[in-house]
C-alpha cells in the first residue's frame, strides 16, 4: 500500500498541469477595447464581456437583485427587469451611490468571470471590462492588455458610436482613471489610433500568450 501511495506520488509529481491563463482587456471610453477584443475571438480565443455579464447578473442574479433592491429601493425593479433608466438617475450624479452600486455589481462580476475562466479550454481568455483596475479585476489575472488611443480620437468616437454630445463623452471620460497611469499598469499595450496598423499588434500577442 505504501508502495502504491508513493508509486501515485511520483507520478502526480510528473504531471504538469497547465493552467489556463487569465487575460484582462482594458482601456479608457471609445478606446477600441471591444474592436480588439472581438479580433481576439476571430483567432478563437473565449472572450467574457464585463459590462454585458455585470446587465445580464443584474437581472438574472437572484442574490444581486435582492441586494440591488435592499440598497436602492423595490422601484428599480419593474416586473422583475431592472429600470436602468431609474437606476441610473439615482447613480449618475451622486459618486457616493455609485460607488455602492459598483460594490455590490462587481463581486457578482468577478465571481461570474472567474466561473466561465474555469469553462474555458483555450490556451488563455480573456477578460474584457473597462474598470479591471478600478474594480480589482487584475488581481485575479495573469496579464493585462491596455488598448490605447488618443483622447480627441476617443472622443471622437465615442460621440459618433453613442450619439452623445462631447459634454457628456468629457463627463463619462473624467469618471476614469487617467489614461497614462492606466496603460503603465498594463503588461501589454496595444495602439489602437488608426495609424499603426491593429491586426499585426493583436497577432503577434495572440503568438506570445499562446506560447506562454
Ligand atoms: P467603451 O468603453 O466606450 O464601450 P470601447 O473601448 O469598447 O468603448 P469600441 O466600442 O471598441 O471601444 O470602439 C469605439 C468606437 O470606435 C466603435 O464605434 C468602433 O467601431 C470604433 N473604432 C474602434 N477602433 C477603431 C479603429 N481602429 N478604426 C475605426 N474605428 C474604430
Amino acid at each position: 500500500m505504501t508502495a502504491l501511495k508513493s508509486e501515485i506520488a511520483d507520478l502526480k509529481s510528473q504531471i504538469h498541469f497547465k493552467a489556463m491563463i487569465k487575460v484582462g482587456i482594458t482601456g479608457g471610453i471609445g478606446s477600441g477595447k471591444s474592436t480588439v477584443a472581438k479580433v481576439f475571438e476571430v483567432l478563437g480565443i473565449p472572450v467574457y464581456y464585463a459590462d454585458d455579464a455585470a446587465k445580464r447578473l443584474m437581472n438574472d442574479d437572484k442574490e444581486l437583485k435582492q441586494k440591488i433592491q435592499l440598497q436602492f429601493g423595490e422601484a428599480v425593479y419593474k416586473d422583475g427587469q431592472l429600470d436602468r433608466k431609474f437606476l441610473a438617475d439615482i447613480v449618475f450624479n451622486d459618486p457616493g451611490k455609485l460607488q455602492l452600486l459598483n460594490a455590490l455589481v462587481h463581486p457578482a462580476t468577478l465571481q461570474d468571470a472567474e466561473k466561465w475562466m474555469h469553462q474555458q479550454s483555450t490556451p488563455y481568455a480573456i477578460k474584457e471590462a473597462a474598470l479591471i483596475f478600478e474594480s480589482g479585476a487584475h488581481e485575479e489575472l495573469d496579464y493585462v492588455i491596455g488598448v490605447y488611443a488618443p483622447a480627441p480620437l476617443r472622443i471622437q468616437r465615442a460621440m459618433q458610436r453613442d450619439k452623445i454630445s462631447r459634454e457628456e463623452v468629457m463627463a463619462r471620460m473624467n469618471k476614469q482613471i487617467d489614461e497614462t497611469i492606466k496603460m503603465r499598469l498594463c503588461d501589454f499595450v496595444i495602439t489602437n489610433d488608426e495609424q499603426e496598423l491593429l491586426i499585426p499588434q493583436v497577432t503577434a500577442l495572440h503568438q506570445k500568450l499562446s506560447a506562454k
